[in-house]
């Protein structure tokens, strides 16, 4: 395939040279139009001429034909023939029959263009008194004035002339056009291709900036981006978009295998050292039993990471279902409610519930209570002794809410942006993990579940007087059917 460049070039010699066709063309078809009406014009005066000769000589009593020689029949007076001898061109007088005079340019004619010029003369009639006539060297056009008695036995007047040089005008203009036409063809198609060239110049740099991107690491690269808002500054805006897009998503998922691996290779330590030390003290030991019930808490704790992200991986590809059907919200906050009550008498905190309204959702009633139980969880978690943790269950014109606050240890402004990132964790959150045992992967899920719910999440919160966790949900008339869950919960994605 040829590139753009020789294609707009081809398409544009194309356009020009039918265009410079087309009118030449029409321009030739006028000036022939208008060269053979002037000849038309020209050769009726002369007939007009002759007419009026032979008219005149009638009404002064002269005899217009004599008859000198029998043989050759009547014919005009000499006087006549004089005065119409001094037309150059062709002219043919004619009683009924025969011709009583034809023209010095006549008697030049070889005999068959005679002939023919006499035949054609006498087929002339008042109907159609105009006709052109092909002979051996030329083409005549004839014009003829018919006489009633005026003129004696003169019957009709013809007068013809050349069309050579009417033709040789057009044909010379057709000649100058035809010289000329290639050079300006040329000349335009040169331009054509210099200006696609440069305007298509742009584009090659493109080209080459977009195959440097062999690989994440070059995606920090940037397309130069021309001045104004044409469609080449518009196509490189547009590339540079996607590639900060692109940019984006591959240092997410280096950073989320980097964090993965890290959060995986802790436990996999700790398992390894629970299981040597269980070996080299005996399994019957309690030291070793010690050791093994270690182990067993690190299993589970892998396990539960690993979960968390096969349902995020399954989530991001659109794989995971839920099983919707009408959820009764009340229950699921209730029992929200009772585990956080358990965990916080055991980590001396109030526990209360401030609303509890009907309110019921079409959505995956496990997906829910575990997002309920996520955002509970850490609201004991990250709560001191003493504090306090209220839930409420509130129906909204049209949204349904379900609001977690605590007392807590809040969360800096600076680190609300990244609450829902994966494997985020504030950094006192993170130094005390071990104690809390959160991965950072709970309120990505909890965002998630909510957004493939068609609902939100949202977090308030001040650092060191508490947050609050606000998930909004539609009712279950206006509800959403589910649409490719795993798209609204990318890495970065926020509420
Ligand atoms: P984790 O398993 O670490 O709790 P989450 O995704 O549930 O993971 O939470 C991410 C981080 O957000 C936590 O490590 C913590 O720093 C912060 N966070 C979550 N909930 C609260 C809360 N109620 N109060 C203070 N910080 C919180």
């Amino acid at each position: 395939m040829a590139s753009i460049r020789t294609r707009v070039t081809a398409a544009y010699a194309l356009a020009l040279g039918a265009t410079m066709l087309a009118f030449a063309a029409a321009l030739f078809a006028a000036r022939r139009t208008t060269v053979l009406r002037d000849l038309q014009v020209r050769v009726s005066t002369l007939a007009d001429f002759g007419h009026l000769v032979l008219t005149q000589a009638g009404t002064q009593n002269n005899p217009v034909v004599v008859t000198n020689d029998s043989l050759r029949g009547p014919e005009l007076q000499p006087l006549l023939r004089a005065r119409l001898d001094a037309v150059p061109e062709y002219v043919v007088v004619s009683d009924s029959l025969r011709a009583l005079y034809t023209s010095v340019a006549v008697r030049r004619l070889p005999p068959e263009d005679v002939d023919a010029l006499l035949r054609a003369a006498m087929r002339l009639t008042p109907a159609q008194p105009a006709a052109t006539v092909q002979l051996a060297g030329e083409k005549l056009l004839m014009v003829a004035r018919f006489e009633h008695g005026e003129a004696g036995p003169v019957r009709r007047v013809v007068a013809a002339s050349s069309t050579a040089p009417a033709e040789f005008a057009t044909s010379e203009q057709f000649g100058v056009f035809l010289l000329i036409a290639p050079f300006v063809l040329l000349l335009s198609v040169v331009m054509a291709f210099m200006i696609t060239g440069g305007a298509l110049a742009p584009v090659d740099e493109i080209i080459r900036e977009v195959s440097a991107l062999t690989d994440g690491r070059s995606l920090h690269r940037r397309l130069p981006q021309s001045e104004g808002d044409d469609e080449l500054a518009r196509l490189s805006s547009t590339l540079n978009a996607m590639i900060a897009r692109l940019e984006q998503s591959f240092s997410g998922l280096r950073r989320f295998t980097a964090d993965a691996s890290h959060e995986l290779k802790t436990p996999l330590t700790v398992l390894r050292a629970d299981i040597e030390r269980a070996m080299s003290a005996g399994p019957r030991s309690t030291e070793g039993l010690v050791a093994l019930e270690e182990a067993l808490q690190q299993t589970a704790r892998m396990a539960d990471l690993v979960e968390s992200l096969l349902m995020l991986a399954r989530a991001d590809e659109g794989r995971f279902d839920l099983h919707r059907e009408p959820v009764d919200l009340v229950p699921l906050v209730r029992d929200a409610a009772e585990t956080a009550q358990i965990l916080g008498e055991a980590a001396g905190l109030r526990v209360g519930v401030t609303a509890l309204e009907a309110a019921t959702v079409m959505g995956d009633a496990v997906r829910l209570r575990q997002l309920l139980l996520n955002l509970v969880t850490n609201a004991v978690k990250y709560t001191g002794k003493g504090g306090r943790v209220e839930l409420a269950l509130v129906r909204r014109p049209d949204s349904v809410e379900f609001v977690v606050s605590d007392t807590g240890i809040g969360i800096a402004g600076a680190d609300l942006p990244y609450v829902f990132d994966r494997f985020w964790r504030a950094d006192r959150a993170r130094s005390r993990s071990s104690e809390r045992g959160g991965v950072g992967l709970g309120l990505s899920i909890s965002q998630w579940i909510a957004h493939a719910h068609g609902g939100s999440i949202t977090v308030s919160s001040r650092l060191g007087r508490g947050s609050t966790f606000t998930v909004t949900l539609p009712p279950m008339s206006a509800a959403e059917p589910v649409t490719a869950p795993g798209a609204a919960a990318g890495p970065d994605a926020k509420s």
